[in-house]
């Protein structure tokens, strides 16, 4: 059975295969899995028992696997249209793992503009074992002259975090096979209901699910989805035996979150529009980067490779102080870091999460004290956006 986006966030297809017959055959008092709980319970256990050597319920230990944890990798699998994926305790967490495939002397090729976390881990943790990077704006720059003996893959996010640069992601994968690497993109910005980039050619996508998968700002969660049988051997491995598995709460948690994925990414990019919109008219803002917008160079790419422009906006003001006023000045959209959930956010890039990115790195991706960047939630955008309108308007 085919299953559409908004129904694949509620119903693993696998479930609805299973015959009447399948589900009815345990002699136990558990007539079908789970006694025919409708949420997926929480499997709060760390270890499982034996019937005898040599035998396992295909559950041996939590660090390996949990089957709250199975549930929700079965789910963001199937919605990234992966054939596995691993649920890790963050979006950190997952990139770490992910790193671990490499060895030193691999060489990769990063985009200039990512989430300033990643850039910290490639910078601090993944060089000193000897990873090597080249930095490049992959949107718009020719990368074949940076591919060397030792490259082995090819990382970005689209739309980047937080200029919104928009890869096209077909290209940059055929580029990618050519030369026999690997392309990672990191989908955290608009989600798999938005945009699957397995299916235009990527190897491994990335989610931060801390964001729009769990939807709530209430829990930290990363996953990495994978087409390729090789790789996703190489993650089971490397899961079992780093041990960042996500936590059985925080699996239920993400489950609960996705099951309304659709409606959230639908509402909050209504929002987003209107109020990009709205800033576009204003005269303290000097650029509004939001891909939904015709004239963002990036528009075209998103309507062929992408279901929507998301819920995420940067917005340059007129100066340091118009931006600071407005973080002070805001009441109903919060100034905090993290994106993608229910709640419309206000973060500072330059002191916030991006303010370990080296300074130069900074400037040359235009990363000022002037820029803000908006998650938009699913509040009513007329609440948005005069709650803008006030911050802008104070003295
Ligand atoms: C937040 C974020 C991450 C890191 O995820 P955490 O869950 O905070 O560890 C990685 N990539 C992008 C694009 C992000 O926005």
């Amino acid at each position: 059975m085919t299953l559409s986006a908004e129904t694949k966030c509620i119903h693993l297809a696998e479930r609805i295969e299973r015959t009447a017959t399948d589900c009815c055959t345990t002699k136990e008092s558990n007539p079908s899995p789970h006694y025919g709980a409708v949420s997926f319970p929480i499997y709060q256990t760390a270890t499982y028992t034996h019937p005898e050597v040599g035998q396992s319920t295909g559950f041996d230990y939590s660090r390996l696997q949990n089957p709250t944890r199975a549930q929700v990798e079965k789910i963001v699998a199937q919605l990234e249209g992966g054939i596995d994926a691993f649920a890790l305790s963050s979006g950190m967490a997952a990139i770490t793992l992910l790193m671990e495939i490499f060895k030193p002397g691999d060489h990769l090729i990063i985009d200039n503009d990512l989430y300033g976390g990643s850039i910290r881990l490639f910078d601090a943790v993944s060089a000193k074992n000897g990873i090597r990077f080249t930095r490049a704006d992959i949107s718009t720059d020719s990368i074949e002259p940076l591919f060397t003996d030792s490259t082995r893959a090819v990382y970005v996010e689209t739309p980047t975090n937080p200029m919104m640069h928009v890869t096209d992601i077909a290209k940059l994968a055929s580029i990618c096979r050519a030369h026999g690497v690997i392309l990672i993109v990191d989908n955290t910005f608009l989600s798999p209901y938005f945009q699957n980039p397995l299916a235009l050619g990527a190897d491994i996508v990335i989610h931060s699910g801390t964001k729009f998968l769990g939807g709530h700002n209430d829990t930290l969660a990363g996953f990495l989805v994978t087409k390729s049988a090789d790789i996703q051997e190489q993650l089971r491995y490397l899961i079992k035996t780093t041990g960042a598995g996500l936590a059985p709460f925080d699996c239920w948690l993400i489950l609960r979150g996705i099951k309304t994925l659709a409606l959230r990414m639908e509402r909050s990019q209504e929002n987003a529009q209107k109020i990009a919109l709205w800033l576009k008219k204003h005269p303290l803002v000097k650029r509004v980067l939001y891909p939904g917008l015709p004239e963002h160079p990036g528009y075209r790419i998103m309507q062929k490779q992408a279901r929507g422009f998301g819920s995420m906006l940067t917005f340059e003001v007129k100066d340091s102080e118009t931006a600071k006023r407005i973080l002070k000045s805001v009441k109903l959209i919060q100034f905090a870091e993290s994106l993608g959930g229910v709640e419309t956010l206000i973060t500072y890039p330059i002191t916030q999460t991006h303010a370990e990115v080296p300074e130069s790195l900074r400037l040359k991706n235009g990363i000022t004290e002037s820029v803000l960047r908006l998650s938009v939630g699913i509040e009513n955008s007329d609440d948005l956006i005069a709650d803008l309108a006030q911050a802008f308007s104070q003295e």
